[in-house]
C-alpha cells in the first residue's frame, strides 16, 4: 500500500505523468474496451485504420494505475504507423519487454490490460473484415 514510486524505472513514470496518444478518436474504425478487476484499471482504445490495413491512428482511455497507463502508451506508440500484420506480431513478451521491469503476476496483468483492449478491438482476423 506504498504510495511511492518504489520499483518502477523512469520510463513508466514518464509515460505515467504524460502519456503519448491519450483519449478518443471519433471518428473510428475499431474500439476495444477491457478492464482489469484485481486492479480496477480500465482502458478504452480507438483506433482508424486506413484501406490499406495500416493503423492510421490510435488513442487510449482510461483510468489505472502506473503500470497499465504507462503499457498503454508505450503500446499504442508501437502500433501507430503499423499494419494489422504487423500488429498481430505483438505478444505478451514484446509487451513486457517494452516496459523494461520484472513485474509480479498481478502487475502482468495491469501491463497486459492495453494487449487485450487492442486484441479485443481488432478482432482474431483482420482479413475478415469487408473487402
Ligand atoms: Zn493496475
Amino acid at each position: 500500500m506504498g504510495s511511492g514510486p518504489g520499483p518502477y524505472q523512469a520510463q513508466i513514470l514518464e509515460h505515467y505523468k504524460h502519456p503519448h496518444n491519450r483519449g478518443t478518436l471519433d471518428p473510428s474504425t475499431h474500439k476495444g474496451h477491457e478492464s482489469n478487476s484485481l486492479c480496477g484499471d480500465e482502458i478504452a482504445l480507438t483506433l482508424r485504420v486506413d484501406g490499406a490495413n495500416r493503423i492510421e491512428d490510435v488513442r487510449f482511455d482510461g483510468e489505472g494505475c502506473a503500470i497499465s497507463m504507462a503499457s498503454a502508451s508505450l503500446l499504442t506508440d508501437a502500433v501507430k504507423g503499423k499494419t494489422l500484420d504487423e500488429d498481430a506480431a505483438m505478444d505478451r513478451a514484446s509487451v513486457l519487454q517494452s516496459l523494461g521491469v520484472p513485474l509480479s503476476a498481478v502487475r502482468e496483468q495491469c501491463a497486459l490490460l492495453p494487449l487485450r483492449a487492442l486484441r479485443a478491438a481488432l478482432g482474431p482476423a483482420p482479413a475478415a473484415q469487408g473487402h
